[in-house]
């Protein structure tokens, strides 16, 4: 069944999951058809469609907060050897990542934050919110879900720069409010340091 952007966060109000998983879905809206396959095998239906004005500008996408990283939307999981033919999306359009809250890694953003460092950031999601933004130059965050609240205000505040640069925001202030959501869209200068950030980002298999 496809389920539209604003059905979406008008039933699944909350962003929920029990634990963090391994890895983590991200769907490329330039590369997806919204064939609607890989909706149709997420065990959580954490997968709704964006619709466009004509059905070729649909495209679908994946709500991080709940995707529990099963891997069914991305491969047959049994027939693991021969990911390349067995993808789920005959467009290659999903990502699989390892989640940042699990790899405990580098923080590939970190070296460009200008602002003020809190002892409790939360780099695992701002990471995370980073690479969605750089696949899909937009984000929507529920307005009842204060750690992605806070995660995205990081994102939109002039904190960011490469060396020398003046400060910039990634992500433009004035979200579009939708209500069950709010859609965050990425400046061009934020666009171009993601870009450069989340290029050689390792993904799950398709490494
Ligand atoms: S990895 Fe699993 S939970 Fe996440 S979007 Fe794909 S099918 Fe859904
Ligand atoms: S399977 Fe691929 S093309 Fe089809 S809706 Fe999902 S991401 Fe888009």
């Amino acid at each position: 069944m496809t389920i539209s952007v604003s059905e979406y966060f008008a039933k699944r109000k909350k962003a929920e999951r029990k634990k963090e998983p391994r890895y983590i879905a991200v769907i490329n809206r330039n590369s997806c058809t919204s064939c609607n396959s890989c909706a149709s095998v997420c065990p959580v239906d954490c997968i709704y469609e964006v619709p466009g004005v004509l059905p070729s500008e649909s495209y679908h996408q994946i709500d991080t907060t709940r995707c529990i990283g099963c891997q069914l939307c991305y491969r047959v999981p049994s027939e693991s050897t021969d990911f390349f033919t067995l993808t789920v999306c005959p467009w290659n359009a999903i990502d699989m990542l390892y989640n940042p809250a699990q790899k405990k890694d580098v923080i590939v953003l970190e070296p460009y934050y200008r602002g003020e460092k809190q002892e409790d950031m939360p780099w695992d999601e701002i990471e995370e919110f980073g690479y969605v933004l750089y696949l899909n130059e937009e984000i929507r965050v529920r307005p009842t879900d204060e750690l992605r609240q806070r995660v995205i205000d990081y994102f939109t505040q002039p904190v960011w720069a490469t060396n020398g640069e003046t400060p910039f925001r990634i992500c433009h202030p004035e979200p579009e409010d939708h209500g069950n959501y709010r859609l965050y869209r990425v400046t061009p200068e934020g666009l171009q340091l993601l870009t450069r950030v989340y290029e050689h980002y390792p993904k799950v298999f398709m490494d």
